[in-house]
């Protein structure tokens, strides 16, 4: 993996505290789910994104399953873009803040 300026690393890390689609369904959802005062969208992620942010998932956590809504273009049998978009269901996993740790210096 190329290493990353600061800059790069604090727009990613940006980037993945960022939703584009955010639902009251989904935050009670998640929010039924966590038994500690974390609060959906602010201290629930998937691994990459908090990878993204320099954490790492501590041993023997169980995260939370459930089904995000991912947004794309379509595209017909050439390859070109159809002007529509779709959606379509993909599992994942999320782990809250209580989950995680910084990643040690090296
Ligand atoms: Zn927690």
């Amino acid at each position: 993996m190329p290493k990353l300026t600061e800059a790069q690393k604090q727009e990613r890390a940006q980037k993945a505290q960022t939703f584009d689609y955010m639902s009251d369904e989904a935050y009670e959802e998640v929010m039924s789910q966590l038994d500690c005062d974390c609060e959906p969208y602010s201290d629930v992620y998937t691994l990459p994104r908090w990878n993204a942010q320099g954490y790492m998932i501590k041993k023997g956590s169980k995260g939370i399953k459930k089904i995000v809504y991912l947004k794309s273009k379509e595209k017909d049998a050439q390859g070109n873009e159809t002007g529509r978009t779709i959606t379509r269901p993909k599992a994942t996993v999320l782990f809250c803040r209580c989950q995680v740790k910084k990643y040690q210096k090296q």
